[in-house]
């Protein structure tokens, strides 16, 4: 049994994560910043529940009181906005939560990381192209993926992988909040902006949960061994 950490599991991508690998018998710690919401996320799962604010150094350093074989660097928001609307404290906060935080998590993770340890980031399509509207996020996930590459050579000789997985638009929570912007900002209804979101992807749907599931748990397989510094798009062929 391998002891697996996921960041931001209180809701969207990170609580599918989590339920996979409780579901594979693994022994898993979910972190997030509302207790109430990684009691949900185990749902009597056994699971253990710690409540860390990623961008905390503190919190972050204290989840690794015993090291995780499987960590998932998973926390992570963003608010659409074009640069000349985009506030010094809306860019911290956004660097802060996806860089920063993905930073600390991997920095304590690797300290006590045995052979066969996982560093998995959930960046984005964000980590790969850039957006109109969106500087401040595209600018912290493609930090990600700068961290990744960097950290993947770092950790290889030790067994250690470090990867990315960067997914298109998920249906998820910070989807929905996404979908609400457009709705705002082009004065259409819950639809056409929901429409206008999905017809992103190739398959003109919005990604699920679950497909994103698929691409960690491979990574997190001692199968990936030579899949080292990889950015793994969820994309459905958007890039
Ligand atoms: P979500 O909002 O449901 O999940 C993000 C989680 O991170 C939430 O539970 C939130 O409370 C937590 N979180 C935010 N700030 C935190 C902090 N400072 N400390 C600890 N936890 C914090 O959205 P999601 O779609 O599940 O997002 C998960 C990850 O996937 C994020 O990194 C996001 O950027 C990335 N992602 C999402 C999409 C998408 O379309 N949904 C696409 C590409 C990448």
């Amino acid at each position: 049994m391998r002891r697996v950490l996921v960041t931001g599991a209180g809701s969207g991508i990170g609580r599918a994560v989590a339920r996979a690998f409780a579901g594979a018998g693994e022994a898993v710690t979910i972190a997030g910043r509302q207790i109430e919401a990684l009691r949900e996320t185990d749902g009597g799962r056994g699971m253990t529940c710690r409540v860390a604010d990623v961008t905390d150094e503190a919190a972050v350093a204290a989840l690794f009181d015993a090291p995780f074989d499987v960590v998932i660097a998973n926390a992570g928001s963003g608010e659409a906005g074009k640069l000349g609307d985009t506030s010094l404290e809306t860019w911290n906060r956004t660097l802060a939560v996806n860089l920063t935080g993905t930073f600390l998590t991997f920095r304590a993770a690797i300290a006590g990381m045995g052979a066969g340890g996982r560093l998995i980031a959930m960046a984005s399509t964000a980590s790969l192209k850039g957006g109109a509207g969106l500087a401040a996020y595209s600018a912290a996930k493609h930090g990600v993926l700068g961290l990744v590459r960097s950290v993947a050579l770092e950790v290889a000789k030790s067994g250690i992988t470090c990867n990315a997985v960067c997914p298109g638009f998920v249906d998820t929570p910070l989807a929905e909040r996404a979908i609400a912007g457009v709705e705002a900002r082009l004065g259409v209804d819950a639809d056409t902006a929901r429409a206008r979101i999905s017809a992103a992807n190739p398959l003109g749907r919005l990604i699920r949960p679950e497909e994103v599931v698929a691409a960690v748990v491979f990574l997190a397989s001692p199968g990936a061994s030579m899949v080292n510094g990889q950015a793994l798009g969820v994309t459905g062929g958007e890039i």
